[in-house]
Formats: structure tokens, C-alpha cells, sequence
């Protein structure tokens, strides 16, 4: 299955979001990809089979391993990302438990982001940790004095985001991938948050990139996948010893990933292990990805104009007490924000309601445009409460640290009309500000009874 390789001069990117990938690989010359929904592919003969068993790239055998429509998607999201291949699995969850299960073994350990995706933060903890690997999180990723006082002889990946949920702190990629290079061990960004279209970590020196391709990618709220991204840059083989699975076990042709591979044994390796533990993607959800994605610029930047004029709008409003938006001046990480993301800086934004978890209450049941739910990257407005689902397990101290409050809602803004949207928050505010005041009111009632008990009426 070789590509063929892109023409120079190269091309834009809304043009690679819709060619790159597609053309040259379908028998009967299909103009869009086809859905190849079959579990498995015809052997010419014994030779063939074993042929295509020893080297999966001279043919598709059983679409656990791979399969056609994800192969388009994989040679796509691999070229907006400026990777050298990709690996197409079932949910984005599933690409970074993949991804870390072909870095790591017992007795290694990771290095986070305190502020990620709270599934990635409870396979850390809970799920690795019971295979023996463990994880420390940096409290405060933008400086990498904490990154690297957090490593230690076992470390072997530094994780984060390039955008991180809900409170949107931008990561500085290339000062963390110095870090993480300095101590020999790659950097891993989840960036479903930016998308290829705002951001490529592996230009700015990641070495591997995850996404949750159910969210932007796919971007109509229908199918479920994910995506690992490799740069083919990492050293796997730079201390003997170090990333066994790649560079020290050998197959049955007595090689290892490395020897076998060059530049891409991350990426077999990664294929081996989703062919072991089968996090497959449907076929069907492969060609939503494939479809979605070209029109990912479009939809992105437009989602990012709107969250910036409604985050802009909301910081106005005395019913909000703060506002969490890179591209705002009053979010600490402007100025990085400024610097990575010039082209915008997301969908997702979060804002707190000064009255707390009653106002919070009110304005979701309030708006009509934006769903309350949890998914975010949809063409169709959403709002969720963290406090209450996301991040409802985490005890108060450790919500207070992340600025997790109960007045907190995270917004990803859709593609409605940015009018319509902005007079929907407004309609959730004049919701949250009514249910302030009659908290208030009730409080107020509540300790006058409390220091007058003759003073309570009968409702
Ligand atoms: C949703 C999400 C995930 C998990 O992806 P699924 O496709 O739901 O498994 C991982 N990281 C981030 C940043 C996400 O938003």
C-alpha cells in the first residue's frame, strides 16, 4: 500500500483535508472512499495469506488489523498532522491506552498534565497503575522546571494537551518537547482540542499526537473514533534497555520494531497492540470520520470566531464572574495562545456563574440552542456542569486546585447562527441571575427562621 506522494508544491490545507489519502486506492476507481464492511479479504493463495500475516502492508488480511476506509482516514489525519503515518482505532480513549501500552511495562512511569481528559487521567492512575506503571501530574504545565522535577529513571513519556478541558490552558509544545528530549523520552499531546487546522504539535516538536477523532474530526456528533499520529522522529533505540516492546524484543525474523520498521516501528508496534487488545474502528465510522474531516476548516474556524465574540460578550456580564478563553487577554495563557494558535483558538470555552451550582442549574435548563451534554467538537451547540459529571469523583480540594467550581459550565460552541447563540446565553443568564436572587432570598428566609423560629410561616 504505498501512497503516492503528495505533488509539490505542497497544498493548502483545505485542500489536503479533502484529497489527501483517497485518490489511487479503490479497484474500481470510486470518487468518494468505500465503506469496506467485511470482516476479512480474500487470500490469492497460501503464499499470499502468509505474506500478508508477516507484513500487513502488502495486504489487508482481517479488518481487526486493518481494513481499507481506515486506511484512508489514517493516510489523511497523517498528513494534516504532518505525521508519517497514523493508526486508526476505535475512540480516543482507546488511542492513548494504546498509545502508552506500546511505550510502556510494569515498573515504568509517566509524567501528566494534572489538567487532561479525565479518562486519560483515570487510566493513568487506576487502570496503568494496577499493571504496575505509575504517574505523577504537573500541577502548573507551563513551567517546565515542574515537568522536569517530576521525572525520574523510570520515566518514559511525558502526556498532555495541547488545549486542555475545561479551563483552556495552551500547552507550550516546544518547551516541554525540550524537556522531554533532554531526558530521552518522548511527548505525547492529545490535540483534539486544537485539531490539525489551529495546531500541529509534531511541527512544534511532539513526537506523538492522539485525538479523539469522535469530536472535531468526525463533527457532526455520530460516530465514535481515534487516532494516533506518529512524527517517526522519536529514538527508540537511543538507551539500550528503554522501550523493550520497540527496540529490544525481536519477532519471529529475529529483528526488532526498529531493525524491521526504521522510522515507522512506533507505529507497527502501536498496530500490534491494537491488534492484540482489538479497539477496532467500524468501517462505517471510518467513513464519518473521512467525511467530516473535509470540512474541518471550515467548520473550525468558523466555531472559533463565535466561542471568541460570545467569550468576549459573556467576560461583559455581571452574572459571570470569569471567563476561561486563550483567546481572551485575561487568560493566562494568552500570549502562548497568541503565538501557537494564531489562526483561533477553539470551540471550547468554560465560564463560572457567580451564583454558584443554583445558577448553573438554572441557565442549562434555561437554553434552548445549547444541549446539555457531554461531547463537545459538534456542529450543534453544547453545555455541560463539570462539577456534577466529568468531574464529579474529584474531592473538593482537589476541584478547588483545578478551578473546577459549582458555578462553572463549559461551553463548545456549534455552528448556529453566533446571534441566535448569544441571545440563547443570554436567556440562560437572566435564568442563572432570577435563580440567584431567589437562592439568596431563600437563604435570607432560612436563617431568619433559624434565629426566629416564631417567624416561620406556614407555605
Ligand atoms: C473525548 C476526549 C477523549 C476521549 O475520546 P473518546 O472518543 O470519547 O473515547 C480524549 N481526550 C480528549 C481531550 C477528549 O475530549
Amino acid at each position: 500500500m504505498s501512497a503516492p506522494r503528495p505533488s509539490s508544491p505542497p497544498l493548502a490545507f483545505a485542500t489536503r483535508q479533502l484529497h489527501a489519502g483517497a485518490r489511487g486506492y479503490d479497484v474500481h476507481g470510486s470518487r468518494s472512499t468505500p465503506i469496506y464492511l467485511t470482516a476479512g479479504f480474500e487470500f490469492e493463495d497460501i503464499d499470499d495469506g502468509r505474506s500478508r500475516f508477516a507484513d500487513p502492508d502488502t495486504g489487508f488480511s482481517y479488518t481487526r488489523v486493518g481494513n481499507p476506509t481506515a486506511a484512508a482516514a489514517e493516510r489523511r489525519i497523517a498528513d494534516l498532522e504532518a505525521g508519517i503515518g497514523a493508526l486508526l482505532v476505535g475512540s480516543g480513549q482507546a488511542a492513548t491506552a494504546t498509545a502508552l501500552l506500546t511505550i510502556l511495562e510494569a515498573g515504568d512511569h509517566v509524567v501528566a498534565a494534572s489538567a487532561i481528559y479525565e479518562g486519560t487521567r483515570e487510566l493513568l492512575r487506576a487502570d496503568l497503575g494496577r499493571l504496575g506503571i505509575t504517574a505523577d501530574f504537573v500541577d502548573d504545565p507551563r513551567d517546565p522546571a515542574a515537568w522536569q522535577a517530576a521525572i525520574g529513571p523510570e520515566t518514559r513519556a511525558l502526556v498532555a494537551e495541547s488545549i486542555a478541558n475545561p479551563r483552556g490552558g495552551v500547552l507550550d509544545i516546544p518547551a516541554i518537547a525540550a524537556v522531554a528530549h533532554r531526558n530521552g523520552i518522548p511527548l505525547i499531546v492529545d490535540s483534539t482540542l486544537a485539531t490539525p487546522y489551529l495546531l500541529r504539535p509534531l511541527e512544534l516538536g511532539a513526537d506523538i499526537v492522539v485525538h479523539s477523532a469522535s469530536k472535531f474530526l468526525a463533527g457532526h456528533g455520530t460516530a465514535l473514533g481515534g487516532v494516533i499520529v506518529d512524527a517517526g522522529r522519536f529514538a527508540w533505540d537511543a538507551v539500550p534497555g528503554r522501550f523493550r516492546q520497540i527496540a529490544g524484543e525481536t519477532g519471529p525474523d529475529g529483528r526488532t520494531f526498529v531493525e524491521r520498521s526504521g522510522e515507522r516501528a512506533f507505529l507497527d508496534a502501536a498496530r500490534r497492540v491494537a491488534m492484540r487488545f482489538g479497539p477496532t474502528p467500524s468501517p462505517l465510522n471510518a467513513f464519518l470520520l473521512l467525511q467530516g474531516i473535509e470540512t474541518l476548516a471550515l467548520r473550525v474556524d468558523r466555531q472559533s470566531r463565535s466561542a471568541l465574540a460570545l467569550a468576549a460578550w459573556l467576560e461583559t456580564r455581571p452574572e459571570v464572574s470569569g471567563v476561561d478563553y486563550s483567546g481572551l487577554a485575561s487568560h493566562p495563557d494568552h500570549a502562548v495562545a497568541q503565538r501557537l494558535l494564531p489562526d483561533g483558538q477553539g470551540a471550547l470555552f468554560s465560564f463560572t456563574l457567580a451564583g454558584g451550582h443554583a445558577a448553573a442549574a438554572a441557565f442549562t435548563t434555561a437554553v434552548r440552542l445549547f444541549t446539555p451534554m457531554t461531547h463537545l467538537g459538534d456542529v450543534r451547540s453544547l453545555v455541560l456542569h463539570p462539577a456534577s459529571t466529568t468531574h464529579a469523583h474529584r474531592t473538593a480540594t482537589e476541584l478547588a486546585a483545578a478551578g473546577v467550581g459549582p458555578g462553572l459550565l463549559r461551553l463548545s460552541v456549534g455552528l448556529e447562527d453566533t446571534g441566535d447563540l448569544l441571545a440563547d446565553l443570554e436567556r440562560g443568564l437572566r435564568a442563572a441571575g432570577s435563580a440567584t436572587t431567589a437562592t439568596a432570598a431563600t437563604t435570607a428566609a432560612t436563617e431568619v427562621v433559624a434565629a426566629f423560629p416564631e417567624a416561620a410561616v406556614p407555605a
